[in-house]
């Protein structure tokens, strides 16, 4: 787990395991934790890591319910988790998913955990819309397409775009909602991403503006080969990894 300090009331968080960010923002004593790290070990020693550098969230949010980006409680039990209306919708309609992908990845990769993962109490934040974290105002806008659900966040007053699992150094486009909202998505960052100093994706590492940018066009470039049955991966993002998700994307369509 490695942090990085955007700014001293914007610390990222950055997993060992899929490179799964979570971000710390602070405004005077109020403080949140969006998104999550994966590992037990990192999430043990997130409440600890995150105090020393001055930040004591009171509340967790995610970009969306897939389940590596809602682990938050595991570190905080207890504490209520925020979510775009659109994931709460996704949890009442599969209830136990999240659980479930946990259970499986854990198998997999031999992961034990001391406690299994609850939710617990999960508010339903309306979308577009804004939070606020003591003097400052969190907005909020739609970033479906990966997912049925989703969210990105603006702290407009520091610069720091949170978009979840699009714009990303490390991955392809994934799309398990459908390409029509994936591109909207795309459309929608641009001007905010135009308006950012700073862009975390939910995977890979923060960029600057122009870095994201491009990342941006390799996105929709990536978008329109898939759709005319192209097998091209952006340059630097072609690795076996993603040659599944892009077959996972071509069985898709
Ligand atoms: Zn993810």
């Amino acid at each position: 787990m490695r942090a990085v300090s955007i700014s001293p009331d914007v610390l990222v968080v950055t997993s060992a395991f899929w490179q799964t960010n979570a971000i710390a923002l602070r405004s005077g004593e109020e403080a949140v934790l969006i998104d999550s790290p994966y590992l037990p070990n990192e999430l043990d020693a997130l409440p600890g890591l995150l105090a020393g550098a001055g930040f004591e969230p009171n509340g967790l949010l995610a970009t969306h319910a897939d389940f590596d980006h809602v682990l938050g409680r595991l570190a905080y039990p207890g504490m209520t988790l925020g979510l775009p209306e659109s994931s709460v919708e996704r949890l009442h309609r599969a209830p136990g998913e999240a659980q479930r992908a946990l259970r499986q990845y854990d198998a997999e990769f031999y992961v034990i955990r001391p406690a299994p993962l609850s939710l617990g109490q999960v508010q339903a934040l309306p979308v577009p819309g804004h939070v606020e974290i003591g003097a400052r105002e969190l907005e909020l806008h739609p970033a479906e397409g990966h997912t049925i659900d989703g969210m990105a966040l603006f702290d407009r007053g520091q610069g720091v775009l949170i978009v979840g699992d699009y714009l990303s150094d490390v991955e392809i486009p994934w799309i398990h909602g459908s390409l029509a909202d994936y591109r909207a998505t795309l459309a929608r960052l641009a001007p905010l991403v135009e308006q950012a100093e700073t862009v975390v994706p939910g995977h890979g590492s923060p960029h600057d503006r122009d870095t994201t940018l491009r990342l941006l066009e390799e996105d929709v470039e990536y978008l329109d080969r898939l759709e005319r049955g192209e097998d091209a991966l952006p340059a630097g993002r072609d690795t076996k990894a993603q040659r599944e998700i892009h077959a996972e994307n071509v069985a898709g369509l």
